[in-house]
C-alpha cells in the first residue's frame, strides 16, 4: 500500500468513483478504500434514474450538470456507459397541481425543457397506459436513465485508475487520524495512509465514519424493494420512465425490454450491517400489482429478479457535502438519499473544493454538515426532495 497520497477517499460507490475520477483527472493523487469493492454498496442497486423534477433551484442545477455529464460521459472517457434520454413522465395527484406549477417555473427558469400533459397526450406518449384515474401529467423532457449502474460505477472506477487513482477494495477503513484540527491520513484494516484530504463517500457507513472523529452525521438508512420482470410485449429502451405518485410507483425500461418497478413510499429503517437484501413476497406482489394495474402490458409479467437496497437518508433529505469546519480537510459526500444521478456532478464540484479551496461550477455551501447545527435545513417548496424516489 503507497505511504502517501493528496486525498483518501473511502467509498468506491458513485459518489466515491465520482471523486476519484474528477480529481485524478486533474492530475491528484488519489487512493480509494472499500470494505467490499466497486459498486458494492447502493449504487450497484440504484435504478438510475436521471431526472431534473425537484423541488429547490439547487437540486434541479445539480441534476442538471449532472445529466449533461452523463450525457457525453462514454465519448469523454472513451469507455461504453450507456445514458438513454428517454424522458420522465410525472402521475400527479390532484393536489400536487399547484406545487407543480412552481416546479415548471424554476425548470424553465433554468433552462431544463419541461411541459404540462393533458390526459389525450398523456394516452400517446404512454402507450398501454390505464389512465382512468389521471387528470394531468407533467413532462421532464430531458429526463433519462443510466442502464446499468453497476457498470457505470466500475467504469469511473477503472478510468480513475487509469489516470493514476489507487484502488484498495476489501479494505475497511477503521480510523482517521487527526491532528491540530487538521486530518492526517486514514488508518485501515491493512495498514495506514497519509492524506492532507480525506473524502467521507461511505454510504451508509458514513455516519459510523463521522463518529470517528466526534461528529453525528443525521443519515439514518431505509430499505426499499424492487422487481425487475419481463412485460408480456417488450417496453423499448424509450418508453418514458414514469413516477407516479398515485400509485406510488416508478416504472422505468431496462434495454432488454424488461421493467423495473419500484415503490415511491418511504423505506423502512434498516440496520446498513445487517439488513434483507432480498425482497418479500408480499411486497414483490404489491409491486407487480400496481404495476398492472397501470400498464396493461405488465399484466402477465414474469418475476425476473427482486432486491433491496438502502437510502441514505438526512433530515431535508439533501445529501452532505463540503469540508467540515471542526476538521480541516475532512470532507463529507453522503447522505445522497436519491444520489445515483448526481455522481458526476458532485465529482466535479468536490474536486473544485479540494483543489481551488473553493465552489466554481454550483455553490453548495447550502448542504454543509453544519446546515443542521444551525437548523439552516434546505426548504422544498412541493415535500421533500420533489416527493417520490429514483
Ligand atoms: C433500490 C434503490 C434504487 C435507487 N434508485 C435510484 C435512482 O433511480 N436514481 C438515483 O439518483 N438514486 C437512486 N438510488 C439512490 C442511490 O443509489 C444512492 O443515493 C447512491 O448510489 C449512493 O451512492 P454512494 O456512493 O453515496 O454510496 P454507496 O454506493 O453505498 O457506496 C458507499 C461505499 O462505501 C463503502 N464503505 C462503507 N463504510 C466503509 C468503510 N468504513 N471503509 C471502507 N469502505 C466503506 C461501502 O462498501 C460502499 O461500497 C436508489 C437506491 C436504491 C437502494
Amino acid at each position: 500500500m503507497e505511504s502517501k497520497v493528496d486525498v483518501a477517499i473511502i467509498g468506491a460507490g458513485i459518489a466515491g468513483t465520482s471523486i476519484a475520477y474528477a480529481l485524478a483527472d486533474r492530475g491528484a493523487k488519489t487512493a480509494i478504500f472499500d470494505k467490499r469493492s466497486f459498486g458494492a454498496g447502493n449504487s450497484g442497486k440504484s435504478s438510475g434514474l436521471v431526472r431534473h423534477f425537484y423541488s429547490t433551484e439547487l437540486a434541479m442545477k445539480m441534476t442538471k450538470l449532472a445529466r449533461e455529464t452523463w450525457s457525453n460521459f462514454a465519448s469523454k472517457i472513451g469507455e461504453p456507459l450507456a445514458f438513454y434520454r428517454n424522458r420522465m413522465v410525472v402521475l400527479p395527484r390532484e393536489e400536487m397541481r399547484d406545487g407543480i406549477e412552481k416546479v415548471a417555473v424554476y425548470m424553465k427558469k433554468n433552462r431544463l425543457k419541461c411541459s404540462f400533459l393533458t390526459r389525450s397526450s398523456l394516452r400517446k406518449a404512454l402507450p398501454g397506459s390505464v389512465l382512468d384515474d389521471v387528470s394531468f401529467g407533467f413532462l421532464d423532457a430531458e429526463a433519462g436513465y443510466v442502464s446499468d449502474p453497476l457498470l457505470a460505477v466500475t467504469t469511473l472506477g477503472r478510468v480513475a485508475q487509469r489516470l493514476g487513482a489507487h484502488y484498495h477494495p476489501f479494505t475497511k477503513v477503521t480510523g482517521i487520524d487527526v491532528a491540530d484540527g487538521r486530518v492526517r491520513g486514514v488508518i485501515t484494516d491493512k495498514g495506514r495512509v497519509e492524506a492532507n484530504c480525506v473524502v467521507n463517500a461511505a454510504g451508509s457507513g458514513a455516519r459510523e465514519l463521522g463518529k470517528v472523529i466526534g461528529i453525528d452525521l443525521p443519515i439514518s438508512s431505509e430499505r426499499q424493494q424492487i422487481v425487475v420482470v419481463k412485460p408480456t410485449k417488450k417496453m423499448s429502451a424509450t418508453y418514458p420512465t414514469v413516477i407516479d405518485y398515485i400509485k406510488n410507483i416508478y416504472v422505468r425500461p431496462e434495454i432488454s425490454g424488461s421493467v423495473i418497478i419500484g415503490s415511491g413510499e418511504r423505506g423502512v429503517p434498516a440496520n446498513p450491517d445487517n439488513f434483507n437484501e432480498g425482497a418479500e413476497n408480499g411486497s414483490v406482489e404489491l409491486l407487480m400489482r400496481l404495476g398492472a394495474e397501470r400498464f396493461q402490458f405488465l399484466k402477465h409479467a414474469r418475476i425476473l429478479r427482486a432486491y433491496a437496497g438502502l437510502y441514505d437518508v438526512t433530515p431535508d433529505d439533501y445529501p452532505i457535502i463540503g469540508e467540515l469546519e471542526s476538521v480541516k480537510g475532512f470532507v463529507n459526500a453522503c447522505g445522497f438519499s436519491h444520489g445515483f444521478k448526481l455522481g458526476p456532478a458532485v465529482g466535479k464540484v468536490v474536486s473544485e473544493l479540494i483543489l481551488d479551496r473553493d465552489y466554481q461550477s454550483i455553490d453548495l455551501t447550502p448542504l454543509k454538515f453544519e446546515r443542521f447545527e444551525r437548523h439552516e435545513l434546505i426548504k422544498p417548496f412541493l415535500g421533500k426532495s420533489g416527493g417520490g424516489t429514483g
